[in-house]
C-alpha cells in the first residue's frame, strides 16, 4: 500500500508555495471556510510521490473532479494534453477570467483540457463567485 503520509513541515512548505488557494480554481481558503486539500499533481497511481515537487493545493471540488488524472482532452482540438500543473506553470498563462469575474476560460490547450476536466466553471463554483464578485473580492487581480 503506498503511504499518502504528508509530514507537518511539508505541508507548511506546499501551503506557503500555493499560498493558501486552489492551484485550479483558485478559490482562497480563507474563503472556503474548509481547509484545502493536498493533491499529486501525478497522482501515486500513476507514479507521482508525495514529495514537496509533486504537491500542491486544491479546494475539494476540483480534487475530486481531478481525481486520477493528469492529461485530458482539449476540447477544441481534441488531442490529449497534461493538465494544467499550478507548480510548474503560471494560471494566467493558461486561463483567464470572463469579464464578470465569474467564469474561467481556458486560452492554450491545457487550460481548456483542464477548464473542462476539472468542471471549473460547475454551478456551485459559479455561483458562489457571483457573491464574491459582488462582494468586491473576486476575481484575482494577477
Ligand atoms: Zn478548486
Amino acid at each position: 500500500m503506498t503511504s499518502t503520509y504528508i509530514s507537518i513541515e511539508l505541508q507548511q512548505q506546499v501551503r506557503a508555495d500555493a499560498e493558501r488557494q486552489c492551484g485550479y480554481c483558485r478559490h482562497p481558503e480563507s474563503l472556503l471556510g474548509m481547509p484545502l486539500e493536498f493533491e499529486h499533481l501525478i497522482p501515486l497511481s500513476g507514479g507521482g510521490q508525495t514529495a514537496r515537487s509533486n504537491l500542491w493545493l486544491a479546494c475539494r471540488r476540483c480534487n475530486q473532479f481531478k481525481g486520477g488524472r493528469f492529461e485530458a482532452i482539449d476540447p477544441q482540438t481534441n488531442q490529449l494534453v497534461p493538465l494544467f500543473n499550478p507548480r510548474a506553470q503560471r494560471w494566467t498563462d493558461h486561463f483567464v477570467w470572463s469579464s464578470d469575474g465569474t467564469q474561467i476560460f481556458g486560452l492554450t490547450p491545457i487550460g481548456r483540457a483542464t477548464v473542462q476536466a476539472v468542471h471549473l466553471n460547475n454551478d456551485y463554483a459559479v455561483e458562489t463567485r457571483c457573491f464574491w464578485v459582488e462582494a468586491g473580492w473576486w476575481p484575482p487581480n494577477d
